[in-house]
């Protein structure tokens, strides 16, 4: 099945798998794949090693203003970058997720983050994963789904991938930031999580990746008429 040049909008709550579905669909349809999470996390890593947060989880917003001015955060074929440092890794941890929700709550974190989003969907053929990529970043975008799962299907999930990444997860605060993040991201004032008015919704607590191909193929071939 061919799919035009389109953006594609995944959009959802923490830990729903949006990054796997959206990652299946770039291999499968020859798209692009950008993670948003990942340029806020890399904001949120940047900050945390120099010390623009400190102990107390507190944010000095005015020096990580003008660490933006000169933050090289890029997306390469092997993930995120700060310049030259592949940080693919050093994003994922539990201490930054526990604090990228309020740093990208932060309304200039957005917008040193869209600009970037922005320039990658010029090319279109994108599939972009976020919290806001249907509602603010691409409201254009050809096709939206929003992605949702039950709590303790999602930590199960993100518990499982921290331990296979070598990390020691303990369920009870990969649940905590599940769903303080949860909270936050749909409550701040800028982009908060909410569903676009025409995202398709998929919830996928029981269903397997297989599924959700077939469901993502079936809503394509709708959208655009096109068959096998
Ligand atoms: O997708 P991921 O869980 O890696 O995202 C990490 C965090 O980045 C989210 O919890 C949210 O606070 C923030 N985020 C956002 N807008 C996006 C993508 C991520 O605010 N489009």
């Amino acid at each position: 099945m061919n799919i035009p040049d389109i953006i594609i909008a995944i959009d959802g709550y923490s830990s729903t798998g949006k990054s796997t579905l959206a990652k299946l669909i770039a291999e499968e349809y020859s798209f692009l794949y950008l993670d948003s999470g990942a340029m806020y996390r890399g904001v949120t890593l940047h900050a945390l090693e120099n010390g623009i947060i400190d102990s107390d989880g507190a944010i000095d917003e005015e020096r990580l203003k003008e660490a933006l001015k000169t933050l090289d955060l890029d997306f390469r074929t092997d993930g995120t970058y700060i310049g030259d440092r592949g940080v693919e890794r050093d994003i994922r941890t539990l201490e930054v997720s526990s604090h990228v929700s309020p740093i990208s709550a932060i309304p200039f974190v957005r917008s040193f983050v869209d600009e970037r989003l922005h320039a990658f969907g010029l090319r279109k053929r994108v599939v972009m994963d976020g919290r806001d990529i249907g509602t603010t970043v691409f409201p254009e975008a050809e096709i939206k789904i929003f992605m949702t799962a039950r709590p303790e299907v999602r930590a199960q999930r993100r518990f499982d991938e921290m331990e296979a990444k070598g990390q020691n997860p303990v369920m009870e605060e990969v649940m905590k930031n599940l769903l303080e993040r949860d909270y936050i991201d749909s409550h701040r004032e800028t982009s908060p999580l909410s569903r676009a008015a025409d995202a398709y919704v998929l919830d996928n607590s029981d269903m397997t990746l297989h599924e959700e191909t077939v469901w993502f193929q079936g809503l394509a071939q709708g959208k655009f008429g096109i068959l096998e």
